[in-house]
């Protein structure tokens, strides 16, 4: 068989191609690398692969369930849409599939302490439920202005033991509290361990979260063989830095006959600044430690972003993403706001399933891309979340 252009990435630099690896200062690199070396030692011990499948099964609840969304299918005649239930995880998303990963390598390592931001809290919620379980401290920044506005969040992560440093600096929000985190973090790096919260940030990092979140696409592609006899035409996930899109693709990578596409939020118009398609609109760059697809303003600073769902509004995006668009193996299209609400709505009210809003992204793709296709075709999407955390935003922005 022909070597595949996805095996084996990234190299041991970190790179994919030309993005990724480890923009930060040398003393970093060292501290990132020891990381790195940690991972891979534990990466392929029986004890550790059994601990986190046990979680995984036991306390996360995995495997999760794909759904045939038949009564949506119907409505929108064309093809048959499937969703990867993620939403139905303990905490209520696919991020604490990496949280449990990132925790449980703290603890191997040592670490007194782990540190992360949060923006929305769902990052925040995610680790320190995963911080609690395996028993090691746990320190989350916030932005000021987030506390107030994502009160359920901040709630959870007092009760379940999390350190909450709010963050009064700047604008009060997720890039002022990133700063605070990596402050804090600088004054011990070989005492504390910084969680990122996507495939993004300095090698290992994109790596590691990755493979924790390839379990989405393991799953689904066996669930998906065994019921169907065929794997999915199309399987399709939002991108926000890109860790639920990536955990879903990766399983799929070498197979040529599933278009692969990641959802992009497009906000309020890809024709206005107001939105965050990094690979749709935005170009080569770095940010946080790594290099990736950018969206800079004209001075070359990341751009102030914007989406409906906080978890996808971040300038940057995971390097892989950014590579595996460059090799033309993923499909990188965008939903504005106005699509993710109908979605939302329709999700909830043909299904009984309420998606968060950033999942929704995907659902729009999939209900406007559906009716274009014959109904012996297939649809996967990773329905990455619940919306609980948005319901009331919702309401009240319908006016329900
Ligand atoms: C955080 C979040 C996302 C976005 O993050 P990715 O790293 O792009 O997956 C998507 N969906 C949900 C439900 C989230 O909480």
């Amino acid at each position: 068989m022909p070597q595949s252009p996805f095996a084996d990435l990234p190299d041991t630099t970190g790179h994919f191609g030309r993005f990724g690896g480890q923009r930060i200062p040398a003393e970093l690199k060292r501290v990132m690398d020891e990381i790195d070396a940690a991972y891979e030692e534990i990466r392929v011990r029986e004890d550790f692969r059994q601990e986190l499948a046990d979680l995984f099964a036991d306390y996360v609840g995995r495997p999760s369930p794909i759904f045939h969304a038949r009564r949506l299918s119907e409505q929108l005649g064309g093809a048959q849409i499937h969703l990867k239930r993620e939403d139905l995880n303990h905490t209520g998303a696919h991020k604490i599939n990496h949280c449990l990963g990132e925790a449980l390598l703290a603890k191997f390592m040592g670490k007194t302490k782990v540190i992360a931001e949060t923006g929305a809290g769902q990052h925040g919620v995610a680790l320190a439920t995963a911080c609690a379980l395996v028993g090691i401290p746990c320190e989350i920044h916030m932005g000021q202005v987030d506390i107030e506005k994502e009160h359920p969040n901040v709630t959870k992560m007092k009760i379940l033991g999390a350190d909450l440093v709010a963050v009064t600096r700047g604008t009060a929000t997720l890039k002022d509290a990133v700063d605070s985190a990596f402050e804090e973090y600088l004054k011990d790096p070989q005492q504390y361990i910084y969680a990122i919260g996507s495939v993004v940030g300095p090698h290992p990092f994109p790596k590691m979260v990755r493979d924790f979140q390839s379990i989405i696409g393991r799953e689904a592609r066996e669930q998906f063989q065994a019921r169907h006899g065929r794997l999915p035409d199309h399987v399709a996930a939002c991108v926000g830095g890109g860790s639920n899109a990536i955990g879903m693709f990766t399983a799929f990578l070498e197979d040529d006959e599933v278009r692969l596409v990641g959802i992009e939020p497009a906000g309020e118009g890809l024709d206005t600044p107001r939105h965050s398609a990094t690979l749709t609109l935005g170009k080569p760059g770095e940010i946080h430690g790594m290099a990736c697809y950018v969206l800079e303003d004209a001075e070359g600073q990341p751009m102030p972003v914007h989406s409906i769902a906080s978890g996808l509004d971040y300038p940057g995006v995971g390097p892989q993403h950014s590579y595996l668009k460059e090799q033309g193996r993923v499909d990188y299209v965008s939903a504005t706001d106005d699509e993710c609400l109908e979605a939302f709505l329709t999700l909830s009210r043909v299904e009984g399933i309420i998606p968060a809003l950033e999942s929704a992204h995907a659902v729009a793709w999939a209900m406007r891309t559906a009716p274009t296709l014959s109904a012996d075709q297939h649809i996967l999407v990773n329905l990455s979340g619940r919306g609980d955390k948005d319901a009331d935003y919702v309401a009240a922005r319908l006016g329900l």
